[in-house]
């Protein structure tokens, strides 16, 4: 044990104001600091966040800096997801920025100086932007740089095949910046498979792994094969609505496609009509309505009142229906009910997606609605399949067999999802059969 490590990464923690550091944020930190390649499978709602942001600050309290020194580079699929922690980061009293490309000379000369100690910015830029890779190597950025953070790096893999090339070839950056310079890959979700392709394509080097099981105790899960329209369906949540307004538990809905979007949009529309604002009969705009639906069509200041509207508490929104551009590090503790209408393309999509519920820890359910001609016409994933069709296996044994899971941590009897609901016996099951 070095403790001087340790008593840095404490002080650091103490000065961003984090109550602890958990035992394998502390780990993934160590690891990093003793000049290792990390990979870091950490569940949604860990922390994982505090690995990478605590990083300059540690370095500046080994290397005895008593202002800012030094600076890393964080890599992230979204901008919205960008824009998020560099608030909280500056919330926590750091300098941080994101680039997208269009930023003024003044921002960049801010990064060549070290201004900032944290630096987000996209594969596409890093990889393809001749005037960005100039900043980004500048002698003075550099000598500060201790770090090349991939977050959500289940991305390298799953985008980098198709719609976002560069994301496969991170690993040529080890060629732009100095050997020395580590990479700490971190996801809240990467399969066994996913973790080794990551692994290789960033071109790591015998990295330290971290995994923990993203199986979360506070998820209920029921998989049901749709018999019926929407109308039937989802009937129950207009019932819920009517009787609690805006003490409705609070939901996503996940769909396939903008069309499934817009049809369920109509759905509760057509039901709900004036009902569907709170007060009733208020004008129709976002921040009146129980029910939207957030796509990736939407312009950015719809979509901003839409995240205030189910974010902020006196914020009305209950039900938020969504393309999968909606959640990925969307931080809303407070979701209890995540529903997909319609399977999404494997198990760890499923997770990662059914990981936006229940972030406080509270019991919340994640419904997965199939049916057959789903899985006749989409291309899924066989896991999908499997856990779509399972009928007598604990779902959550079918769903994290890929993902280190730990039968002790399954909650008991009908605490756990719909199949083992069937077999409960236990007294205060409230879910009876046959009657
Ligand atoms: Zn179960
Ligand atoms: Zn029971």
């Amino acid at each position: 044990m070095d403790s001087a490590l340790d008593s840095a990464i404490d002080a650091a923690g103490r000065r961003l104001g984090y109550e602890t550091v958990k035992e394998d944020q502390r780990y993934v930190i160590r690891s990093f600091l003793e000049g290792k390649d990390v990979f870091a499978c950490l569940p949604t709602g860990y922390g994982k966040s505090l690995c990478y942001f605590i990083l300059p600050l540690v370095y500046d309290i080994l290397q005895g800096h008593s202002s800012p020194w030094f600076v890393e580079i964080v890599i992230s699929p979204l901008q919205a997801l960008m824009k998020d922690q560099v608030k909280s980061l500056q919330d926590k009293g750091m300098t941080a920025v994101s680039v997208m490309g269009r930023e003024d000379e003044e921002t960049k000369q801010g990064i060549v100086s070290g201004r900032y100690q944290v630096v987000f910015t996209t594969p596409e830029l890093l990889l393809q932007n001749k005037d960005w890779i100039h900043v980004f190597q500048s002698a003075s950025l550099t000598e500060r740089l201790i770090a090349i953070v991939i977050d959500e790096a289940h991305c390298v893999k799953k985008w980098g095949s198709n719609f976002r090339k560069e994301f496969s070839k991170l690993g040529d950056l080890r060629g732009f910046f100095p050997s020395h310079l580590h990479f700490m890959a971190l996801t809240a979700t990467a399969s066994q498979t996913t973790r080794k392709s990551v692994i290789k394509l960033l071109g790591m080097h015998k990295p330290v792994t971290i995994s923990k099981s993203p199986s979360k105790c506070n998820i209920i899960y029921f998989v049901t094969e749709k018999a019926d329209e929407i109308e039937v369906e989802l009937a129950y949540l207009v019932d819920e609505l009517r009787a609690y307004r805006t003490n409705t538990t609070k939901t996503i809905v996940f769909c396939r496609t903008y069309n499934d979007c817009s049809r369920l949009y109509m759905f509760f529309k057509s039901q709900l009509k004036d009902e569907m604002r709170e007060p009733i009969g208020h004008p129709d705009v976002t921040q009146f309505r129980l029910v939207d639906m957030f796509i990736a069509t939407n312009t950015a200041s719809v979509k901003n009142a839409i995240l205030k509207s189910f974010s902020t508490s006196g914020g009305r929104l209950r039900i938020l229906i969504a393309t999968i551009a909606f959640g990925m590090g969307i931080d809303c503790p407070d979701i209890h009910r995540v529903i997909h209408w319609g399977p999404p393309s494997d198990c760890e999509s499923y997770i990662q997606e059914t990981g936006r519920t229940g972030r406080d820890g509270l019991p919340s359910n994640a419904t997965l609605y199939y049916s057959r001609r789903d899985i006749g016409v989409m291309h899924l994933d066989k896991s999908i399949i499997d856990y779509c069709q399972n009928r007598t296996v604990c779902r959550r044994q079918v769903l994290f067999k890929d993902f280190n899971y730990d039968p002790a941590t399954k909650p008991i009897d009908c605490k756990c999802c719909d199949l083992c609901i069937m077999i409960c016996q236990c007294e205060n099951c409230d879910f009876t059969l046959n009657e």
